[in-house]
């Protein structure tokens, strides 16, 4: 992959003096795509949207919300935590340095500046920040199906069960499992049966609406789905979904006991969380319902409300 920052990375310039945002905005233009804001309040508007920026240059002293405080909010967000920031500033004591570090800055950069300095660095931080999203990338998703993996799931379930535990809300996680997809293999060969668990990935994961649920392989041919905020019918609901869609799908399965075609099994889980109650239990209850529904003939889904 080409890790050169292109001109799809975007910086943004926060300070108050129109003028540095030009001397800048002209310096770093060449090289990636330039945003501006003149305030630290407009700044954290334009990191908490839909685009954050890649790249935060960000002045230390100005009116209103000083960089010391903008860089404390974005870093306490762990949405925009990871953006690199940079501070430019005409305080030059090692305190301040101190200080910016400390606040989780990646560089700090004192006025005057020289150009060639600024492009070198946002250049080398740019770089960085795009092998860090490679990385985050490859380590999240599965290289097979292209969906999250069971590292991202597994981090994703702790964070939510906090959230539910501290909202009181409902939480609902289905397990899904190819039926007789050994045989599946067996007879169709291992390319095939590659072929197929990419089918159902992407068929199962396009039905997931909210921007909270989360649809990853478990492992093998198990797929696993973490519904935030839904209740046992909503769950149930999707569930019918996910089997319809397959059967749908009508991927031939001549070997199956079931249908003529590959089917799935499915155990749903449903939980108002509190801290009494562990997290795991959860997993264990969706996993009993699977087998539940593989045991009465698969194709089936068993629930449980804990
Ligand atoms: P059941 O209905 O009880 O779930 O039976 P099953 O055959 O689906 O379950 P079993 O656990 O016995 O076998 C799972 C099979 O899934 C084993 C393996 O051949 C296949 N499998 C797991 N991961 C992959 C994969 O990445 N690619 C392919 N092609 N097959 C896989
Ligand atoms: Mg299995
Ligand atoms: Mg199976």
């Amino acid at each position: 992959m080409d890790t050169k920052p292109s001109s799809k990375s975007t910086v943004l310039i926060v300070d108050d003096s129109p003028e540095n945002i030009t001397v800048l905005g002209a310096l770093l233009r060449q090289e990636c795509t330039v945003r501006v804001a003149t305030s630290g309040e407009k700044a954290l508007q334009i990191v908490n949207s839909d685009h954050p920026p890649d790249l935060i240059l960000l002045d230390v002293i100005m009116p209103g919300m000083d960089g010391y405080e903008v860089c404390n909010m974005i870093k306490a967000n762990p949405a925009t935590k990871n953006i690199p920031i940079i501070f430019i500033t005409a305080k030059s004591g090692e305190d301040d340095e101190v200080k910016g570090f400390e606040l989780g800055a990646v560089d700090y950069i004192t006025k005057p500046f020289s150009p060639v300095v600024i492009k070198a660095r946002v250049r080398t931080h740019l770089e960085l920040k795009r092998y860090r999203d490679l990385l985050m990338n490859t380590s999240y998703f599965d290289g097979l199906t292209g969906i999250p993996n069971r590292r991202r799931f597994d981090e994703y379930f702790s964070s939510m069960w906090s959230f539910s535990v501290r909202e009181s809300l409902p939480l609902s996680l289905i397990m899904i499992d190819i039926d007789n997809f050994k045989m599946y293999n067996d007879y169709y060969g291992h390319l095939e049966g590659d072929i197929c668990l990419v089918k159902i990935a992407q068929a199962l994961s396009g039905i997931l609406k909210r921007k909270s649920d989360l649809f990853a392989r478990y492992g093998g041919e198990e797929f696993v789905c973490l519904l935030p905020d839904t209740d046992h019918d909503g769950a149930l609901k999707i569930a019918r979904d996910f089997q319809e869609t397959v059967l749908s799908l009508q991927i031939r399965h001549a070997e199956s006991a079931i249908k003529r075609y590959v089917t799935i099994s499915q155990g749903v889980a449903s939980i108002v969380p509190d801290t009494e109650i562990s997290q795991k239990s959860l997993i264990v209850n969706a996993d009993e319902v699977l087998f539940k529904a593989k045991n009465s003939g698969r194709n089936e889904i068993c629930d449980v409300i804990l």
